[in-house]
């Protein structure tokens, strides 16, 4: 299972709402487990592998957390600026202003309502997951040189 990486049409993709029982997403689950291990990374959207779900996983200290259908509720007034990267943008790091705080709701990997309050990296993570849903990256929060260098980047990579 390989990581979907920018240009890949798939990341563009709105991704749409689950409404098959959590069990039948196991498979899923599963693989986006496992990549997400491999790859050490914080957080993995279902479209990064070419799953068009609205499904996430966050892993920001302890064990992953699958959420199906996250959305924020409320969140802070007050933002912050940080560094991000992201699995599908290899050797690229943007500053993105996100809210400090969220309350956030999703259903479990059992198919259960939760509701979380985040803070600091985690709250981060989620943003940038919502934002993977909803077919945003991180390049779109990006300077048009940093864009325009990261474009010409990836194009010899590949030769
Ligand atoms: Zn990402």
């Amino acid at each position: 299972m390989k990581i979907r990486k920018y240009p890949d049409p798939v990341l563009r993709i709105k991704s749409e709402d689950i409404n098959e029982s959590a069990k039948s997403l196991k498979n899923v689950i599963k693989q986006m487990t496992n990549v997400m291990k491999y790859e050490e990374g914080v957080g993995l959207a279902g479209n990064q592998i070419g799953i068009t779900k609205r499904i996430i996983i966050i892993d920001v200290n302890e064990k992953p957390t699958v959420m199906i259908n996250p959305v924020i509720k409320d969140h802070s007034k007050e933002k912050e600026l940080q560094y991000e990267g992201c699995l599908s943008f290899p050797n690229f790091n943007v500053i993105v202003e996100r809210y400090k705080e969220i309350d956030g709701e999703f259903l479990n990997s059992s198919g259960v309502k939760e509701s979380i309050h985040l803070e600091g990296l985690y709250a981060r993570a989620f943003q940038h997951e919502i934002d993977h849903l909803n077919g945003v990256l991180i390049i779109d929060y990006a300077s048009p040189e940093d864009r325009f260098n990261y474009n010409i980047y990836i194009t010899k990579e590949k030769d």
